[in-house]
């Protein structure tokens, strides 16, 4: 069907997103997630929780939209990888097995005039980005290949000594009063148990990993998997984070997407590689180019690690980890089944063996996503128009396939017929994807609302439908309108997303 290009209510002369700088920008995403019904702030009515956000109409349904693209890639996408829901409360040995007990903390230093506290490794790089902003590239390089090496050494005395000799401020008090460097847990613990005296003392998870090893036996058996298998899961996860900022980034209660791929020892090497390549593809099919990450290989690496990467995404606020990528051996099959003294081992029939498996694991924050889909899709547009004056708006270019809302369905006028027109239209397609109704206020209005919540197509009834049974549909990135029948309009926006 040829479908003719209507005539646009304005010329854009010149489309081209306004100048804002990147924290400036961070800011406004910040707002417009609020006043848009993405994010809110946890218990705003009390003044809000420190690091704790809920999300409102329009952000849960995006999370949503992320989290099932996440699951349907990994399950639906692979034989081999199945999915589970494990509890938040664990039994305590996990934690003690899984090394949390002992290793779960961060360096952290205290400035002693603010009282205020800094993650070592963050007060650091935060030194070493205003370098790279005054444009001593190198001297900000060997800072943090300092700052690694010292990490890795667990020298704490060294680390305090990089930061006086380098004279880093508290961006608090000013001043380089600081306290030595020491380590502080980061897992919340809660009781168990109706009475006091029974309790006992249990941890909020703050990973969902450690939900997959303590039943790699349990999935193994029941779904039949033959290793190389992988098993994913989403959850929440909670830290005690001391340093908690930049909105969403570092939360205390936020969730994860974590799949443990389950391996032959002396195989990492290839499944290690398979999935970072694998984990950059689903990055780019979510619409983000390739061009806005990078791998950051570990330097440090963790207590159950043999090998470790970072996928980092330009933030506003600078490259940050959205995921990580762990080669994590058999540690954790084999400390569960040391404290347990329950055996998880594998029989691999190809080679006549029973051994532990070897695990490759990624990582990705759900509400990191989240953040990194706001960044990139928030654009504030400027044009001129045919009749010299200039016009603006805010977008969100979200990929269609996890917009919000993917159809806005938008009566010309409230009257006349239109409405009735419009409501069927909406009753066949809401159940196909998710549509919205909205005849209040002039089209243009109604345009922009749907702009700022990241509608990908609006269609406007109006008399000629009534005519000619079409309708107009307006495209969100390029605001082009064309006019389109209505018979095959399901089909004809599933097959953009
Ligand atoms: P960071 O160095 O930023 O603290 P991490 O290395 O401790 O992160 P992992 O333990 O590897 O993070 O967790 C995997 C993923 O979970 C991270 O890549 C991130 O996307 C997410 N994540 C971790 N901590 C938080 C948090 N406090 N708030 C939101 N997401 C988080």
């Amino acid at each position: 069907m040829p479908f003719a290009v209507a005539r646009l209510p304005f010329v854009l002369l010149s489309l081209r997103a306004m100048v804002v700088n990147d924290q400036n920008k961070f800011q406004a995403i910040i707002s417009h997630a609020k006043e848009y019904g993405f994010v809110f702030q946890s218990s705003e009515i009390y003044d809000g929780l420190s690091a704790v956000y809920d999300y409102g109409p329009w952000g849960s349904e995006l999370k949503k939209n992320i989290r099932e693209a996440w699951w349907n890639a990994m399950t639906r996408m692979h034989d081999n990888i199945v999915g589970i829901d494990a509890a938040i409360f664990m039994h305590p040995t996990t934690w003690k097995a899984s090394g949390h007990v002992d290793n779960f903390s961060d360096p952290m230093i205290d400035n002693k005039d603010s009282k205020k506290r800094y993650r070592v490794d963050h007060l650091i790089e935060g030194f070493a980005d205003a370098l790279n902003k005054e444009g001593k590239t190198t001297e900000a390089e060997k800072l943090i290949a300092d700052m690694d090496a010292l990490l890795a050494a667990n020298d704490y005395g060294g680390l305090k000594q990089l930061i006086d000799d380098n004279k880093m401020k508290c961006s608090v008090s000013g001043t380089c009063n600081w306290t030595d460097v020491r380590q502080f847990n980061l897992m919340f613990s809660t009781q168990l148990g109706s009475v006091a005296e029974d309790a006992s003392e249990i941890y909020l998870r703050p990973e969902t990993a450690q939900g997959i090893f303590v039943n790699f036996l349990n999935v193994q058996k029941t779904a039949r998997m033959k290793i190389p298998f992988g098993i994913a899961q989403v959850g929440k996860a909670f830290r005690n984070e001391i340093v908690a900022r930049q909105f969403i980034f570092r939360m205390r209660e936020f969730e994860q997407m974590e799949m443990q791929f389950f391996i032959r020892p002396g195989t990492q090497q290839e499944w290690y590689a398979y999935w970072k390549a694998e984990r950059m593809k689903w990055h780019e099919s979510m619409g983000i180019p390739a061009e806005s990450y990078r791998f950051h290989d570990h330097v440090k690496l963790a207590h159950y690690a043999d090998a470790a990467v970072d996928i980092e995404y330009s933030f506003p606020f600078g490259w940050k980890e959205v995921e990580g990528i762990h080669s994590r051996t058999d540690f954790d099959l084999k400390s569960h089944q040391q404290y347990s003294g329950k055996k998880l081992q594998y029989f691999d029939t190809e080679i006549n063996q029973n051994y532990v498996p070897y695990v490759i694991e990624t990582s990705i924050g759900l509400d990191r996503m989240f953040l990194l889909t706001m960044c990139h899709a928030y654009q504030e547009e400027k044009w001129t128009k045919e009749d010299g004056t200039e016009d603006s708006r805010v977008v969100l270019k979200i990929p269609a396939k996890i917009a919000p809302i993917k159809l806005a369905i938008l009566p010309l006028l409230k009257k006349e017929g239109l409405p009735d027109i419009a409501k069927e239209i909406m009753a066949t397609c809401r159940t196909e994807f998710y549509c919205f109704y909205e005849e209040k206020d002039t089209i243009g209005k109604r345009y922009r609302r749907m702009d700022a919540l990241g509608t990908p197509f609006c269609i406007t009834i109006d008399h000629q439908t009534k005519e000619d049974q079409t309708v107009t549909i307006r495209y969100r990135d390029t605001m082009t309108q064309e006019r389109i029948p209505v018979e095959g309009l399901v089909q004809f926006i599933k097959s953009k997303l």
